[in-house]
């Protein structure tokens, strides 16, 4: 953390990003490295910081709550071409996320964009929406094509192709559990049998089923979200016993990928393959699911 006045990047001093409240600073400098690495891949000329560090008291005045700005690894700024001209925030929203060095990455108003240096979770928002992450990818939400990118980056940023999966689980007495993304984590709660599945990612698409224990399998379902049961999550609230998941690779993506997942500490599953000691999904029918985990390969 950056306490003191000093120039951090080629672009950025620390004074600029002092709370304007009280004056006092502490920036994280790895997020003003992620800040300028987009700098020099927009081509950008300058970049306006209108908020950086907020002391806690001047974060909850205008936000109401202690957020990443008070904790010094967020800011708010807006880019600019060579000819002075404002870079449209989706453009920068699209860059930084193919950069994929910032999990916090929120647009605010068409030219400002919200960047944290977050370690857990991703948060890719909208705040012309509402504070949660809304997107998975900025390229289909924001309409955005990779020649619109193009025209300020004078080139495609790959991101290696790498496909992120994210997912939740219900248990029988927790009710809804927090996301995981890939094996940062595992889905679930010490002993307590999970009930229900959500699985998105951010390229392609997915199928998953879920087996319930002492019943059958569920029908497939597609679609991320908790209040829709009917193609929102795999499951009924009754005990699971095996989840299938199916990965579709996009065109723009080869070789092809695999969804790898498991449930508490057995072998991993491929897709439904059924090759090499495989049985098409994971889980054994009979036993309780208290931990599953996926990711993209
Ligand atoms: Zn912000």
């Amino acid at each position: 953390m950056i306490t003191v006045s000093k120039q951090i990047s080629e672009h950025f001093s620390s004074d600029e990003f002092r709370c304007p409240h009280c004056n006092k600073l502490k920036i994280d400098e790895n997020l003003v490295y992620k800040m300028e690495h987009i700098f020099s891949k927009l081509n950008a000329s300058k970049c306006i910081i209108s908020s950086g560090y907020r002391s806690d008291e001047y974060d909850i005045q205008i936000g109401g709550f202690v957020g990443n700005h008070a904790r010094g690894i967020a800011a708010d700024c807006c880019y600019y071409d060579k000819d002075g001209k404002i870079i449209p925030s989706k453009i920068v929203i699209c860059v930084a996320y193919d950069l994929g060095e910032l999990k916090g990455i929120a647009n605010i108003d068409g030219n400002y964009v919200h960047f944290d240096n977050r370690t857990a979770g991703t948060y890719y928002g909208d705040e012309r929406v509402s504070n949660n992450s809304v997107w998975t990818n900025p390229y289909d939400y924001f309409k955005v094509s990779r020649e619109d990118v193009i025209k300020y980056t004078g080139e495609v940023i790959e991101n290696d192709k790498k496909v992120n999966v994210f997912y939740k689980v219900k248990t029988n007495n927790t009710g809804w559990l927090p996301e995981v993304k890939n094996l940062e984590d595992y889905a679930g709660s010490k002993n307590n049998a999970i009930t229900d599945v959500a699985i998105k990612v951010d390229k392609g698409e997915v199928k998953y089923r879920v087996h319930v224990k002492g019943g059958n399998w569920l029908p497939y379902v597609t679609g991320y979200n908790i209040n829709d049961k009917n193609n929102g999550y795999a499951g009924n609230g009754k005990i699971i016993d095996a989840i299938e998941v199916y990965y579709y690779t996009p065109k723009d993506i080869r070789p092809f990928k695999r969804a790898k997942y498991k449930v508490n500490n057995y072998a991993y599953q491929y897709d439904n393959e059924v090759s090499e000691g495989q049985d098409g999904y994971a889980g054994k029918f009979g036993t309780n699911i208290i931990k599953f985990q996926i990711v993209i390969e």
